[in-house]
C-alpha cells in the first residue's frame, strides 16, 4: 500500500464532505422526530401508546448517538485530509506504533520481524468504502473487541 495521491485525497475529501452533510441532516430530522414523540407522550390521549413511543425514542436516540460518533470520525478524517489531524490521513496509527516498537525491539526478535512486515497504510479499498476509518481492519477489530469487553 502507499500514501494517497493528491487526487485521491481530493476524492476522499469529497466523499467525507457529502457524507457529513448527509448525516448532519439525518441527525437533525431524527432529533425532531424524537422530540415530537416525547410531546405526544405528555398528552393523556397517547398514554396507551407510551410504551411503544418510549421504545421508539430510545431506539432513535441510540441511532442519533451512533451517527454523532460517525460525524465526529468524519470531522477528524477531514482534518487529517487537510494535514491538521493527529496523524497522517490513510495511515493506521496503531500499525505505526507497532512498527516503531519493532524498531526498538532486539534485531531478529519475533517482535522486530513481524513489525518489519507491517504496512501502516490502510488499503485503498477500505478507504474508498470508509474514508473516515481510523484504523486498518485488524486494529479496528481489536478496538471493537476492547470496547465490548470494557
Ligand atoms: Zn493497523
Amino acid at each position: 500500500m502507499s500514501k494517497p495521491t493528491k487526487a485521491e485525497l481530493a476524492k476522499y475529501k469529497a466523499i467525507l464532505t457529502a457524507q457529513l452533510a448527509n448525516l448532519r441532516g439525518d441527525v437533525g430530522s431524527m432529533r425532531d422526530e424524537a422530540l415530537r414523540a416525547s410531546d405526544q407522550d405528555a398528552s393523556v390521549d397517547h398514554l396507551a401508546d407510551q410504551g411503544t413511543d418510549n421504545y421508539d425514542q430510545g431506539f432513535m436516540l441510540g441511532l442519533i448517538e451512533n451517527e454523532e460518533e460517525t460525524i465526529q470520525h468524519i470531522e477528524e478524517a477531514l482534518e487529517r485530509v487537510a494535514g491538521k489531524g493527529d496523524w497522517e490521513f490513510g495511515v493506521c496509527p496503531q500499525c505505526t506504533e507497532e512498527i516503531e516498537n519493532g524498531k526498538k525491539a532486539p534485531k531478529d526478535s519475533k517482535k522486530a520481524r513481524s513489525a518489519a512486515k507491517l504496512d501502516p497504510w490502510i488499503p485503498k479499498a477500505r478507504l474508498e468504502y470508509l474514508p473516515w476509518a481510523r484504523y486498518c481492519l485488524r486494529h479496528q477489530e481489536d478496538e471493537e473487541r476492547n470496547r465490548e469487553s470494557a
